[in-house]
């Protein structure tokens, strides 16, 4: 974490400032804090592989310990929640490792549990309507400076998607430390990412960001009312003047609804009982298929329609936007930058096979759950299609080739991370 992060960290219990305990063990190089405690009124917490860890559940305080110890090393593998020597070795060789892969460091975390989620995260339906929500919304309201926060965001695949968009960079803010590493690691570089919990007070200053969002992950909060209220805090811009900011925005995308059932469907509210739980703004809801539907058509993406109570019943799954800026319920251009450059390369949800000078690409699925979750995907993924070999291989080292821009479209081709997979 960069020494400038102090300034807006918050203790989520006594919400007292945090300083760095300069009498105990800290590593840095220069504003950049690897491992140290960090102290408020009540409590002290570590830096664990440069992320404050703001909570005290599960080995954070084992963690803390090792760091008070001076062994770094063996707060991370608390951390990473791992008691097998072996798998912890093996770890400790990728994270210290330069040609280590998403892919690799997922499965060596164990992460694969999760019927392949965030490896595939990239062409996801979710992550298609989250992706340009984010540059639709975080672009208007962050278009005279801000700071945007990625809640519950995971290995950070939509922290990537705001980089370019927030100053200072964006922050990835998730209960599980080993996802974050990843992030910060693979995902979103140059992030700064902050382990807590979101089922407590969030570890901010009030009006830290302009700019919040939560998705895929809302219907898994059990203090829902208290997070909405968080979410309006963190980006609560006080009395600053607005004339050339933007009042900010909060955003929950895909929270499942109550009224449909859905694979790992959650504690899921209704759509008005989303509505009801911001209580000073009242957010506009919209139904996810209806903007999915945008992105897959090309766009635009409508944000100034209205859905009827009966369109949000149906949908499995609604999107929530609190906003006073006006410039956000409108339409809005469709944006394919990923958010920080990366290499375009095959979607790894297929399975390729040489016919002569061809591949022929088949689409196949890590799991019959996913295949059932992520149904949608099949709207823009071909099950199957041949494509030349030579322009496969000469991805990124030119323009792109007529035939290769409308597989770049339909998420055949994927701007992925470096070092993905
Ligand atoms: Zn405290």
């Amino acid at each position: 974490m960069h020494v400038s992060l102090l300034d807006i960290l918050r203790c989520p219990y006594c919400g007292g400032r945090l300083e760095l305990v300069t009498s105990m063990f800290q590593r840095r190089d220069g504003d950049e804090v690897d491992a140290a405690v960090l102290g408020c009124y009540c409590c002290i917490f570590p830096v664990v592989a440069g992320i404050p860890v703001m909570h005290l559940e599960g080995a954070a305080p084992t963690a803390r310990a090792h760091v008070e110890a001076g062994r770094p090393d063996l707060a991370r593998r608390a951390m990473f929640n791992i008691d097998d020597d072996g798998r912890a070795a093996r770890l400790d060789a990728l994270a210290s490792s330069n040609d280590a892969t998403y892919q690799e460091a997922v499965e060596a975390l164990g992460l694969n549990l999760e019927g392949g989620y965030f490896f595939y995260r990239f062409s996801d339906p979710s992550y298609l309507v989250a992706h340009q929500l984010a540059r639709a919304v975080a672009r208007t309201v962050l278009r005279g400076g801000g700071r945007a926060i990625d809640i519950c965001g995971g290995s950070g695949h939509l922290t990537r998607s705001l980089m370019d968009l927030s100053s200072p960079p964006p922050v990835l803010a998730d209960l599980y430390f080993s996802k974050i590493w990843l992030a910060r690691r693979f995902t979103a570089p140059g992030c700064e990412a902050v382990c807590c919990d979101g089922n407590a007070p969030l570890p901010f200053a009030r009006g830290t960001f302009r700019y919040a969002i939560c998705a895929d992950a809302f219907m898994f909060l059990w203090t829902k009312r208290l997070a909405v209220q968080e979410m309006l805090r963190v980006t609560d811009p006080g009395d600053e003047p607005t004339e050339h900011l933007s009042p900010g925005a909060v955003v929950i995308s895909h929270a499942h609804n109550q009224r449909v059932w859905s694979p790992s469907h959650g504690q899921a509210l209704p759509p008005e009982g989303y509505h009801d739980l911001f209580e000073t703004i009242a957010p506009r809801i919209f139904s996810e298929a209806a903007l999915f539907a945008d992105v897959i058509s090309g766009g635009p993406l409508h944000l100034g329609r209205h859905d009827s109570r009966a369109v949000l019943d149906r949908d499995p799954a609604v999107i929530c936007i609190a906003t006073r800026d006006p410039a956000v319920f409108k339409a809005h251009a469709l944006d394919q930058s990923p958010g920080a450059p990366g290499e375009l390369r095959l979607n790894p949800l297929y399975h390729a096979e040489p016919v002569g000078d061809r591949l022929r690409l088949r689409l196949s699925f890590p799991s019959d759950d996913y295949k059932e979750e992520f149904a949608a995907c099949r709207q823009y993924l071909p099950d199957d299609l041949v494509v030349d070999k030579a322009a496969l291989a000469a991805l990124g080292t030119g323009a792109l080739p007529p035939a290769m821009v409308d597989l770049v479209r339909r998420r055949v081709i994927l701007d992925l991370p470096k070092r993905y997979y």
